[in-house]
């Protein structure tokens, strides 16, 4: 194995869904739905594959998918975005991650990034050659300090990676908080990327986009995908949306990875964008149920809970449940009880401020989320 992938450990999620499926519990571990979007998205998809759609698409994406990505954009967040040099598609937004980060890091380049971090931050950041300076959103609020963010900013910075809303914690960014992000990345003269896939997940807080605020639309690359937003997260369909130096220098590497992203799906997820526009706030009504169930039921349990304002996923402190090692707690789980979740440790450098906090996903249905607890309780 190249040393560029030295120390870094296998992804947490094929361990928890692998003892998921090898122990038969409940898997409220890995975030994605058990309910797919919508089907005339899927039908769309259909018709795509035997209606020609089989060859390469252009490198940057199916002209019909960034246009409709450019007027999503312009829909929700007033951004103005020309399809053809400022919207690049992606195969998900990881390749988004990956691909800009090969793009814009040089080796020794330090990256920015808040912890817990979503794990393919800590292996792109490596693969990329980049030195990881984190900034730690901490328990049990998950807020952004403005001082700790400065001081992780030195001379050798070049870009920050934001996450809003935030995987694992749940937090929104507020208007302030970005502030604090865009003056800070305008005084060191920075870039952002900035990861935006839960944006229509949230539960009474406002998402805003960093590329709205002021100096920063033209240093900020954005990065979502449908996976989230459309419940197809097998599809690996997401867009990169920026200035046009950034998205040439990720289009850069992009093109070596993956040269253009599969060809079929694209035209349906435009059509999810243009032709179901409300989806996204129905799933996010929905899950506002589930959240509170899950909530309520670990709280009763006994954990500490951070109600999370957005993504699917919430964090819980297991040391008042009596266990000081979210890890430890995860491990012996699916035998104790028949449920899996994640140790947010793995989602951390520092291990002390992720060492009680276990995450939990609630993109399931009520009923699966309902037999968790049901089993969490039989276990006590
Ligand atoms: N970023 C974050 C914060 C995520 O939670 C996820 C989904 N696990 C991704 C990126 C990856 O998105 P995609 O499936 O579109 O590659
Ligand atoms: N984004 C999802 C999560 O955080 C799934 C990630 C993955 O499977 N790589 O659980």
């Amino acid at each position: 194995t190249a040393a560029r992938l030295g120390g870094i450990p296998p992804t947490i999620f094929t361990e928890m869904s692998a003892l998921a499926t090898r122990t038969g519990s409940v898997n409220l571990g890995q975030g994605f739905p058990d309910v797919d979007g919508p089907a005339s998205v899927i039908e769309a998809a259909a018709a795509a594959l035997r209606s020609g759609h089989n060859q390469y698409a252009p490198g940057p994406g199916v002209p019909a998918l960034r246009q409709a990505v450019a007027r999503h954009q312009q829909r929700h967040y007033g951004l103005e975005l020309d399809p053809d040099s400022e919207v690049v598609v992606t195969t998900g937004a990881t390749e988004g991650i990956a691909a800009a980060l090969l793009g814009l890091v040089d080796p020794g380049d330090e990256v920015v990034v808040l912890e817990p971090y979503y794990d393919s931050y800590l292996a792109m950041i490596q693969m990329a050659g980049g030195v990881r300076r984190p900034v730690t959103l901490r328990a049990p609020d998950f807020r952004l300090d403005p001082d700790e963010l400065r001081a992780a900013v030195g001379p050798r910075t070049k870009l920050v990676l934001l996450n809003s809303p935030h995987n694992p914690t749940g937090s929104v960014l507020t208007r302030e908080e970005l502030a604090v992000v865009a003056e800070v990345a305008v005084e060191h003269d920075l870039v952002v990327v900035t990861d935006e896939v839960y944006e229509h997940l949230t539960y009474g807080h406002e998402h805003v986009p960093l590329a709205t605020l002021p100096g920063m639309r033209e240093r900020t690359l954005t990065l979502s995908s449908v996976g989230k937003s459309w419940s197809f997260t097998g599809w690996k369909v997401g867009w990169a949306t920026g200035p046009r130096p950034l998205v040439e220098a990720l289009l850069g590497a992009k093109q070596w990875l993956t040269f253009t992203s599969g060809a079929p799906l694209q035209p349906a997820v435009a059509r999810a964008l243009d032709e179901e526009p409300e989806w996204p706030r129905e799933l996010a009504r929905d899950l506002r149920r589930r959240r509170d169930l899950l909530c309520t039921g670990l709280a009763e349990v006994g954990m500490d809970v951070r109600v999370p304002e957005g993504t699917y996923f919430a964090i819980a402190d297991v040391a008042a449940y009596g266990w000081a090692d979210g890890r430890e707690f995860c491990l012996a789980l699916p035998e104790r009880a028949g449920v899996v979740a994640i140790p947010a440790v793995a989602f951390h450098d520092d291990v002390e401020a992720g060492r009680h906090l276990v995450r939990w996903a609630f993109c399931k249905e009520e009923s699966v989320i309902e037999a968790g607890l049901a089993r969490l309780r039989e276990a006590d």
